[in-house]
């Protein structure tokens, strides 16, 4: 049996900027940075990970 796609990642952030570089393994892309803006999520253009705003309590 094949796994076909995982399904992508969710990484909560205690800020609403956040840098991705895929983790830097083989399938690791350019570190972007991205901003969420209005919203409290965003996902990554490159590698589909979506990162969940989640302020530090
Ligand atoms: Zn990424």
């Amino acid at each position: 049996m094949n796994q076909i796609t995982s399904p992508p990642e969710t990484i909560e952030s205690e800020s609403k900027q956040v840098s991705c570089n895929g983790d830097g393994g083989p399938l690791g892309h350019p570190l972007v940075y991205l901003n969420m803006g209005e919203k409290d999520w965003v996902e990554c253009p490159y590698c589909d990970r979506k990162f969940i705003y989640k302020p530090k309590k």
